[in-house]
């Protein structure tokens, strides 16, 4: 079996013994074809995992006992990262959701920029959901990031929450301008604790100008991440990275197992 961890939401320590629910059960029986006495592992989408013991296959059903609650290193990331998109074609944005999972972005807004040659609908939202479980389980961690979508750019930016406490940065990554890079901002904020950042990436075909000076007067910063023009999904590994590096999880060496 390659993959033995999947979301099921109403698990808990008194759940005991209980068939899982379809579609998940079917797959498990017909596709993994997984087998009686074999464990699993089942994220509840609040934060927990749950080891459980497959105790029976019958029909297409597969019944499951509780063991226990599973410890392990907390891969949440120390800083509250909000990633907003400028939709882009379906193969791009899947990259995009999986790869912004793998890199611990807690939100993703999505929204129709002005060069976007898509809208966003819940049929996608769903999509992206189940990439972002799979992504979830694949690289450990135990919540699914929340995904929000705006019809467009002015309804992304008046959805950015005012933060009065502080620490909360906001940047878009511009291209083909010079301008400060990743390490200028870090610079330039090195005296504040910066627990939460919104990064904004443009569409394939890059941000029209009157979008940027929303991005500047809504708080975002420009930054650029070099002088070549990367495609979305080279961009948002590169601006995540950059980030966490910075301000996040990806600066010092892992503590624990
Ligand atoms: N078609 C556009 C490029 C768009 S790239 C053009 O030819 O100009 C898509 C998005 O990735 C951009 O809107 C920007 O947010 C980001 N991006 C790509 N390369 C970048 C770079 N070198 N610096 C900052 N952002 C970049």
């Amino acid at each position: 079996m390659t993959r033995s961890c999947f979301f099921v939401s109403e698990i808990s320590q008194d759940s005991g013994e209980f068939d899982l629910p379809q579609p998940l059960s079917r797959q498990l029986d017909s596709v993994l074809r997984v087998r009686a006495g074999e464990t699993i592992e089942l994220l509840d989408g609040r934060g927990e995992a749950w080891e459980c013991l497959i105790t029976a296959i019958r029909r297409g059903s597969v019944r499951v006992r509780v063991i226990g609650k599973l410890d392990g290193p907390a891969r949440e990331s120390n800083l509250s990262v909000t990633l907003g998109v400028g939709i882009a074609r379906p193969d791009t944005m899947d990259l995009i959701v999986r790869q912004a999972t793998e890199l611990g972005v807690g939100r993703l807004a999505v929204f129709r920029a002005a060069r976007s040659q898509y809208g966003p609908a819940e049929k996608k939202k769903e999509r992206w959901g189940k990439i972002a479980s799979e992504a979830v389980c694949q690289c450990g961690r135990r919540l699914p990031p929340e995904i929000i979508l705006f019809e467009d750019l002015a309804h992304f930016l008046a959805g950015c929450e005012a933060d009065p406490a502080g620490g909360s940065l906001r940047i878009f990554a511009r291209e083909r301008e010079p301008g400060a890079g990743p390490k200028n901002l870090a610079e330039r904020w090195k005296n504040a604790a910066i627990s939460r950042v919104t990064a904004a990436l443009g569409p394939e075909g890059g941000w029209e100008s009157p979008e940027c000076s929303a991005l500047i007067d809504a708080g975002f910063e420009p930054v650029s991440l070099g002088p070549r023009i990367l495609r979305m999904e080279t961009a948002v590994v590169a601006l995540i990275s950059s980030i966490q590096l910075l301000w996040g999880d990806m600066g010092e060496g892992l503590s624990g197992g």
